[in-house]
């Protein structure tokens, strides 16, 4: 007997790409927007020497104290502005949860993160697609028009999978015109972009803004994610948020990366170095069309992309097709690692 809701049964599992293989070592794994790189020696000693003393019979801590204090003093965001979670998709899912009432419609931007589809629908809510015309930026004029009635407007910025990027500007115009939207920025990428919209959220009490330790900072496997808003956003969401999900590892990694923020700023910038150079070598080759991006990957298209797929997967090199979505046939997202990561993945395509 099935006693799963109706809600439940009508959910698409969301498809990751399949990672069926024996020693992940062998493989470069550039389909999900991961770093490359492992974790640095500080951080590796500093969790070798915490699970030595054997400390984890203990919650964490639910106030997630010292991180805010770090998250203040490194990346400047007042300390009652910010809160943490398992993962930046936590962070959407208790948001969305926190604001949704059943019936209410939440635009979203059509190709977008997927992920929060899930989300809207178990919190009844429904989802409105803008889709876009081109793989371009869409205009500020149309997406104002389409925000009426709205509850809530969440997108990627830079858009995943596409890599487009939202000025400050922009945003703001949408914030100011729309004050009963929330607008629900998710900023995972925002490190390879050089922009982010954090001071708006003293202007603006429908900003919530959502960042994530899994992308620039290489850190996906231990889960953290922060939501940054209005102090009294704040209040609401920690409400609704079960303080216990960020576990002491997940705490202490993210406390030593931020001591340690220099190695990581080198690491964007070499990130972002090697994307535009991959850019400059692939647009030498015929045949790929590919978009501008502000993120640490790349959409590309090709006619055969389906070969090409086939191509890097018997070179052990694992991208994402993203064929399936909306105006995205024939396309392919691909991370950008380390330049000689890059140089691999290059040798294979120049043969299409
Ligand atoms: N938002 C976007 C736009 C993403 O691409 C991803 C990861 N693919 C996430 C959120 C999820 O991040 P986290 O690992 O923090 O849950």
């Amino acid at each position: 007997m099935n006693l799963f809701n109706k809600k439940t049964n009508a959910l698409k599992p969301y498809l990751v790409s399949e990672r069926s293989f024996d020693d992940e070592d062998d493989w470069l794994i550039l389909d999900w927007n991961e770093s490359t790189y492992r974790i640095d020696t500080p951080l590796k000693e500093r969790l070798i020497d915490f699970i030595n003393k054997g400390q984890l019979n203990l919650y964490g801590d639910v106030e997630c104290e010292l991180l805010r204090k770090k998250i203040h003093h490194i990346l400047r965001i007042d300390e009652s502005s910010v809160t943490f979670f398992n993962g930046s998709d936590s962070a959407l899912n208790i948001c969305f949860e926190s604001i949704l009432e059943i019936g209410d419609e939440v635009l979203t931007i059509e190709p977008e993160y997927s992920q929060v589809d899930t989300f809207i629908k178990m919190k009844g809510g429904v989802k409105k697609s803008f889709l876009l015309k081109s793989i371009d930026k869409p205009s500020i004029d149309e997406l104002n028009r389409s925000l009426k009635n709205k509850k809530v407007f969440y997108f990627s910025n830079p858009n995943n999978p596409i890599g487009f990027l939202f000025s400050k500007n922009e945003i703001e115009d949408m914030l100011m015109r729309n004050p009963s939207v929330m607008f629900f920025v998710d900023e995972a990428y925002y490190e390879f972009s050089g922009s982010h919209v954090i001071d708006l959220i003293s202007k603006y009490s429908n900003l919530i803004i959502f960042r994530t330790f899994s992308k620039a900072f290489g850190l996906a496997g231990i889960r953290l994610g922060y939501v940054v808003s209005a102090k009294e956003n704040i209040s609401m969401i920690n409400k609704v948020r079960n303080g216990k999900e960020v576990s002491t590892i997940a705490q202490l990694a993210a406390i030593t990366a931020l001591d340690n923020y220099s190695l990581l700023e080198n690491r964007i910038k070499e990130i972002i170095s090697t994307r535009n150079w991959f850019v400059d070598e692939l647009s030498k080759l015929l045949n790929f069309e590919f978009f501008q991006s502000s993120a640490n990957f790349l959409l590309i298209k090709h006619e055969n992309f389906e070969e090409i797929i086939s191509k890097l997967r018997e070179s052990k090199i694992l991208v994402r097709d993203r064929s399936s979505m909306h105006l995205l046939n024939n396309c392919f997202r691909i991370t950008i690692g380390k330049k000689s990561e890059m140089e691999r993945v290059l040798a294979v395509l120049k043969h299409f």
